[in-house]
């Protein structure tokens, strides 16, 4: 279990599918630091067209920082020497600079703690989540439940029209084009990806 405390240069991340409370996880894992480090801890969040689509937006004491997420370096814009304590929600959408952020933020002793989707619809990495989950120090990977079968479900499917989503489908959302799209939490043998 990770500590209580900040811990400095330790990278922490609470990785699964949708649904299986990642955000609460991190929220859970900050809230302590707030009476003991005072407001020490900053929070960013990816600007994206649809990730409210992806997402439950969490209402929080943390304060969320909008960076577009094609530029996450502007974290460091914000981050001064009394944080201690570097927050980031939904960080499989910044692109693959987050990586280095995330590195420089080590150096520079702060103690990170990010929440993920692991995986896409596909199943497969979501953005830099597969090199971000090898650097982290604690991770924590958590599950969802089947909304077929009620057994643990790490893979998001993705339903338009109330189909399973072709492998080919943009990752991107294509709501908005009078598709009805859908995301739900799945077990291995209820996640279907068709090959077109
Ligand atoms: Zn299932």
């Amino acid at each position: 279990m990770p500590s209580i405390f900040v811990r400095p240069g330790v990278i922490e991340g609470f990785a699964g599918p949708m649904k299986s409370g990642k955000s609460s996880a991190l929220l859970k894992r900050v809230d302590p630091l707030r009476w003991i480090h005072g407001k020490s801890f900053i929070g960013f969040k990816p600007e994206t067209d649809n990730r409210e689509k992806h997402c439950r937006s969490t209402e929080n004491f943390i304060g969320w920082i909008n960076i577009p997420s094609d530029n996450p370096e502007k974290i460091f814009e914000h981050v001064t020497q009394t944080h201690d304590l570097i927050v980031i929600d939904e960080i499989q959408f910044f692109n693959k600079k987050i990586v280095g952020v995330i590195l420089k933020l080590q150096k520079l002793m702060k103690n990170i703690i990010f929440a993920g989707l692991d995986r896409d619809f596909r199943g497969e990495p979501f953005g830099s989540m597969e090199q971000l989950m090898f650097h982290t120090n604690e991770l924590t990977k958590l599950y969802a439940i089947c909304n077929q079968c009620g057994e643990p479900a790490y893979y998001t499917q993705r339903l338009i029209d109330g189909e399973p989503a072709p492998y080919g489908a943009p990752i991107v959302s294509i709501e908005g084009k009078g598709k009805k799209e859908e995301y739900e939490a799945r077990c291995f043998k209820h996640h279907i990806v068709p090959r077109e």
